[in-house]
């Protein structure tokens, strides 16, 4: 069988985190090593491995996960200006092979990025 990705491991709550929200689709919680105040993960449940990984059949997992955005902001208080970030592949910083939207906010943001 193949080995659960770190965060099926946290989903499935072999791992602790701080979970800042859940439901059937999703989960998301504070980044272990936050690059801003406010570092929140937004992670399917299903081990999608990143962008390259999706098809059709994902299309309400990945609407969900967008249109959950404005309410994990809301209810960390960073509405009004935040930024979301996917890094998609080694080479643009993916880490963790289960596709994860970074929520960050509470600082100011340099354009472009680094
Ligand atoms: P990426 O580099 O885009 O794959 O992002 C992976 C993210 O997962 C990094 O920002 C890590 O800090 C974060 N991370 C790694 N381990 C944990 C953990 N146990 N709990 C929460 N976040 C984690």
């Amino acid at each position: 069988m193949k080995e659960k990705t770190l965060f099926e491991k946290i989903i499935d709550r072999e791992i602790p985190a701080e979970i800042i929200y859940e439901d059937n689709l999703c989960i998301a919680i504070n980044d272990i090593n936050p690059q801003a105040p406010t570092h929140i993960l937004l992670i399917p449940k299903k081990p999608i491995i990143n962008l390259n990984d999706c098809d059709a059949s994902d299309s309400e997992i990945i609407s969900h996960l967008f249109l959950k955005i404005k309410e994990i902001v809301s209810i960390c208080n960073i509405s009004e200006a935040f930024r979301i970030n996917i890094n998609n592949g080694e080479g643009a910083g993916q880490e963790v092979f289960h596709l994860h939207i970074h929520i960050l906010g509470g600082r100011k943001f340099n354009w472009p990025p680094g």
